[in-house]
């Protein structure tokens, strides 16, 4: 097979909404008039983010669920995808579920693979860009909290990081490879949220990041944070601790409202099916996360996950 016959049969698919997409130079994309383009890259790395063996249809969901993510977080509706890939071998038993897991996100949220680059590599890298429209003024942004605001969050965290720890429960094993990006939520984030982000590293580094960019400090209460059931019966509470307020990988939602939005962000996780737990509160500081336990004593934690600082 060749780079060219690859690309066409596994990714160059007719674009619905590009004016060009795989095939030429360029793909040609015409935003609608006056939105506002949301641009955004994350990079899967064997070895690093996934291991040789994972499952490519999970790979292909997961390499654009994750890109798809950050606009959310912004508050963007995801319209077109890049795809960088570096293979070490042309492979169709793995390129095919690999585009298949890919595709059908895609297609899910009318999202068209615009163009890409394709080579051989040592290691398989994953990259993928994808662009989002947001109306002017409307976008997300980590530095827009103000004091008072609720801090709320979607789902559930520290499943994705309990299944590094017992790959053997199937539920947390799913939040890992399969997460499901919060489109629909952050679209509509827009008129109720004033900043959000992706909890990607997990929730202490993750707010730490909005603190940071909005002069803020948090009072979160550890018992109000949304966590699989899965924890209650491993009784392991340094476990459920570093999962629920440090680790990566869940990609649920972390925004904060001001109060009087409640009844609405109520009303939005009925409608949407998806929990929407508020836990904890801003208030004037510089920056510090203190996380309560039920008692109102503060907890330690070690923070989010850095590439090269390690946890
Ligand atoms: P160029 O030489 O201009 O870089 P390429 O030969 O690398 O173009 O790619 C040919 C076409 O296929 C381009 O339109 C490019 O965007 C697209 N393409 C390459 N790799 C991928 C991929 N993995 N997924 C989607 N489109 C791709
Ligand atoms: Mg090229």
């Amino acid at each position: 097979m060749t780079e060219f016959e690859l690309i066409k049969r596994y990714f160059a698919r007719p674009p619905k909404r590009a004016l060009l997409g795989v095939g030429d130079d360029c793909a040609l994309l015409r935003p609608d008039a006056g939105l506002d383009l949301a641009v955004t890259t994350d990079m899967l790395v064997e070895g690093r983010h996934f291991r040789p063996d994972a499952d490519p249809r999970l790979l292909g969901h997961k390499a654009l669920a994750v890109n798809l993510s950050d606009l959310a977080a912004m508050g963007a509706t995801p319209r077109w995808a890049t795809l960088a890939l570096a293979l070490p071998a042309a492979d169709p038993a793995w390129l095919e579920p690999f585009a298949a897991g890919l595709h059908a996100l895609a297609e899910r949220y009318g999202i068209d693979l615009v163009g890409g680059d394709t080579t051989r590599g040592e290691r398989l890298t994953i990259s993928i860009t994808a662009i989002g429209e947001v109306p002017p003024g409307m976008a997300l942004e980590r530095g827009a909290a103000r004091a008072g605001d609720d801090v709320w969050v979607s789902g559930e965290l520290g499943g994705a990081a309990l299944a590094l720890a017992h790959p053997e429960i199937a539920s947390a094993a799913e939040r890992l490879h399969a997460p499901e990006p919060r489109v629909e939520l952050g679209e509509r984030l827009r008129r109720l949220a004033h900043a959000a982000i992706d909890v990607s590293d997990g929730l202490a580094g993750d707010l730490g990041h909005i603190l940071e960019r909005s002069r803020l400090s948090a009072r979160i209460e550890y018992a109000r944070i949304p966590r699989p059931r899965a924890f209650q019966a491993l009784t392991d509470p340094e476990l459920e601790k570093n999962c629920v307020l440090s680790g990566g990988d869940d990609y649920e939602l972390l925004f904060t409202a001001p109060q009087p939005h409640r009844a609405e962000i109520d009303a939005l996780a009925a409608e949407l099916k998806l929990a929407l737990t508020r836990i904890g509160t801003l208030v004037p500081g510089d920056a510090r996360l203190t996380v309560v336990d039920a008692g109102g004593q503060p907890l330690e934690h070690r923070g989010g996950y850095d590439h090269f600082g390690g946890r």
